[in-house]
């Protein structure tokens, strides 16, 4: 039976009750409770002789019990103050504890006997006349080893009423007892060429080091696993994804392109260019391309996919683009539907709320071959709609779909070639885990000419004159968009998007005209209210970070974020990128009475770069990459000792042996390495869909 299966209440000591102690800290295995790491170690090993404790030191001390006494306070009956005299040949100490009960002995004196060694620790107090030890840690040392003091200590996440004493012996045992059980996942030659740690030592080290040096080599490999499975897992993956089927082979003379270009009322910049570059190659080899953009805000992806699109139609096949909502499909197809048909290629726009005849003349459009790229919403994975020829997906902000949606598309053509793109730009460990799949293409650099945005930040107190200067810019004919963390207000904050909007079409803004955009409301709403605003129908836009994702409307110049300390940086990010896309001076205001460490380092984040590369390193530093994605799924596993923002050099490296492992045995059928692969299906398959890969 796998220590997975072993329930914790096969430790010697922990019966029923502690058994649902530990199950609050997620522990139920006995795999659970070796996996249940330290916060941190306290140092206790040196034992300082009793004649040398000086007053208001901390310190560890070893002896003999001389002597010990027991009585009641005086004052309070129910407490028990318990003495024992320490000796160890230099001096003598007191260790006095004060215990609640009405009987004696106190459990102390049942545990402790005059003649026992013990090791105690605290912080040296007087009581006027003699050094004493207050309530110290204590543990009586019959063992050889210490478990609480005399040691490099591990100090656990603890529950209530778990003693740490408890769980710490609970470790101890389960390592004795299960610890030479736990399996290597990586195969020996692997282990010997790298100098790692094998495994079962690694784990009792990261509970109990025997020093520094130690910990670090077994934290040293741990990391590496965990790195190197999560890797392993991405080769297989993309090894798959490529190799067995032979794709499109997008062959053209590059004339419609060249064509486009010319088209375009500026110079395309060099990182369109090398991007532009990369993607042909990719498109024109046989194997199936799967390659992701990213580039921040404003950083001119769509023109990218243009070019992509018109050699797919120009080599015969089909292209497609995908974007997440109604206004940005239509977006795109305003900007590109006139250029494409200018170069003789067939476009069409394909959303949820065609009239029944638009609809049906597209799909079977499609169907025919004779629309040649078509840009729309998920309308294009729908089952009625199918390609003669689809040769290129592409998917625009693609971190709002899932990974369903993704294979759906491609699913509409013969492994078609994939160009995704995200405007959220990630670190690059953050990268490699999560998109490790995928090839990428950073466009690292913006249009000529942008204006910086200005970054405002501002207490809650001088709101007024956010407003004043909201008014100022609306009256100058410019648009603004004030973004709350809430729809709704609730006990705890006032920042709720629909009661702001009826206090401020009544009061601030009362004459202008003012729209409401969140979540809650029918896509059709959302998408009507967010036409208008583009429209210039609306001039104020009361919003939730819906208005987050892609959407162009150059005449908006102001970004007022309420509560801003309570978004995550890359968000924050991306609502300031909603503004400076015209020709005016923009400004993002961030209103925040940031009350943590964290709320204020965020906002002076945003104060000091524009650079959404930097921006997103500061995020993954403070939030972890947990809480780095939101609740979207990011399909990242959860790592246990290895850290993405410090981690990065080791990252690499269990990537590249794992790249090698794969390509040496691409899919772990030698025997060497059936215990990677179990491990790898257990630890990663459902993540990585890795099952039917391997
Ligand atoms: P994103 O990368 O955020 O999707 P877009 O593709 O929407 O950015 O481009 C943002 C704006 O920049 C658009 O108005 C687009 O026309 C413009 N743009 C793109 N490339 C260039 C360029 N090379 N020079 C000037 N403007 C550009
Ligand atoms: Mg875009």
């Amino acid at each position: 039976m796998g220590l997975e299966e072993t329930s914790v209440e096969k430790v010697k000591g922990i019966g029923a009750a502690r058994a649902k102690q530990l199950e609050r800290l997620g522990i139920r295995s006995v795999d659970d409770l070796l996996n249940h790491l330290p916060r941190r170690y306290q140092d206790m090993r040196q034992i300082v002789p009793l004649a040398q404790v000086k007053l208001q030191d901390t310190v560890t001390v070893r002896g003999q019990v001389m002597a010990l006494q027991e009585r009641r306070a005086q004052r309070r009956q129910n407490l028990i103050l318990t003495k024992a005299i320490l000796s160890d040949g230099s001096g003598q100490l007191n260790l006095i504890w004060f215990t609640r009960g009405w009987r004696t002995p106190s459990f102390i004196r049942q545990q402790v006997r005059v003649g026992a060694t013990l090791v105690a620790y605290g912080k040296i107090e007087t009581d006027g006349s003699q050094f004493l030890l207050k309530n110290p840690i204590w543990e009586a040392v019959s063992e050889e080893n210490s478990l609480h003091t005399g040691r490099l200590v591990p100090v656990y996440p603890l529950t209530e009423n778990l003693p740490v004493k408890i769980l710490r012996r609970a470790i101890w045992q389960a390592l004795d007892d299960y610890g030479p059980a736990l399996a290597d996942a990586l195969p020996p030659s692997l282990i010997s060429s790298r100098g790692l740690m094998p495994r079962p030592a690694a784990v009792r080290q990261l509970h109990f080091p025997d020093s520094w040096e130690q910990l670090e080599r077994a934290r040293r490999r741990i990391i590496f696993e965990e790195f190197f499975l999560l890797q392993l897992g991405l080769a297989v993956r993309k090894r798959w994804l490529k190799a067995p089927e032979k794709g499109v082979s997008h062959r053209d003379d590059g004339v419609l392109a060249g064509k486009f270009y010319s088209l375009l009322p500026y110079e395309l910049t060099r990182s369109q260019k090398r991007a532009i570059g990369e993607i042909f190659a990719d498109m024109e080899a046989t194997r199936p391309m799967q390659r992701l953009i990213q580039g921040d805000v404003g950083s001119g992806k769509t023109v990218v996919a243009a070019a992509a699109l018109i050699k797919a139609a120009a080599s015969g096949y089909q292209g497609a683009l995908m974007a997440p909502t109604e206004i940005l499909a239509e977006q795109h197809f305003a900007s590109l539907g006139g250029k494409f048909a200018a170069l003789g290629i067939r476009p069409a726009l394909l959303v949820g709320g065609l009239p029944r005849a638009r609809r049906e003349e597209i799909v079977a459009g499609l169907a025919s071959g004779e629309i040649q790229i078509v840009i729309g919403t998920q309308a294009l994975i729908q089952e009625a709609v199918a390609f003669a020829r689809l040769g290129l997906a592409v998917v625009d902000e693609q971190h709002r779909f899932g990974v369903r949606q993704r294979a759906g598309f491609k699913a509409k053509g013969q492994a078609p070639d994939l160009l995704v793109m995200t405007a959220t730009p990630i670190p690059r460990t953050l990268a490699l885990c999560v998109y490790g799949d995928l090839d990428i293409t950073v466009l690292d650099e913006l249009p000529p000419g942008r204006r910086q945005v200005l970054t405002k930040f501002v207490s809650a107190l001088r709101r007024e004159k956010v407003y004043a200067f909201v008014r100022g810019q609306v009256a100058a004919g410019r648009q603004a968009y004030l973004v709350y963390p809430l729809v709704e207000e609730t006990e705890t904050s006032q920042a709720g998007a629909v009661e702001a909007f009826e206090n401020l079409r009544r009061g601030a803004f009362a004459g202008f005209k003012v729209g409401l955009l969140h979540g809650r409301l029918s896509s059709a709403e959302k998408e009507d209210t967010m036409r208008a605003f583009r429209d210039g129908q609306l001039q104020i836009l009361v919003a939730t970070t819906v208005v987050e994702v892609g959407v162009n409307v150059p005449n908006a110049t102001v970004m007022v974020v309420e509560e801003a300390d309570r978004f995550g940086l890359a968000q924050l990010h991306q609502l300031r990128g909603r503004v400076g896309r015209g020709q005016d001076q923009s400004y993002c205001i961030l209103v925040a009475d940031p009350s943590t460490p964290e709320g204020r380092a965020r906002m002076q984040a945003m104060l000091e770069t524009s650079d959404g590369f930097r921006i997103a390193e500061a995020d993954l530093r403070l939030r972890g990459p947990g809480e780095f994605f939101g609740t979207r799924q990011h399909g990242l596993p959860e790592l246990r000792v290895a850290d993405l923002t410090r981690d990065l050099e080791q990252l690499v490296e269990a990537r590249r042996a794992a790249f090698a492992l794969i390509q040496a045995d691409p899919d772990l059928s030698s025997p060497e390495h059936k215990t990677l692969r179990d491990a790898l299906l257990k630890r990663f398959g459902e993540r990585l869909a890795l099952a039917d890969l391997i």
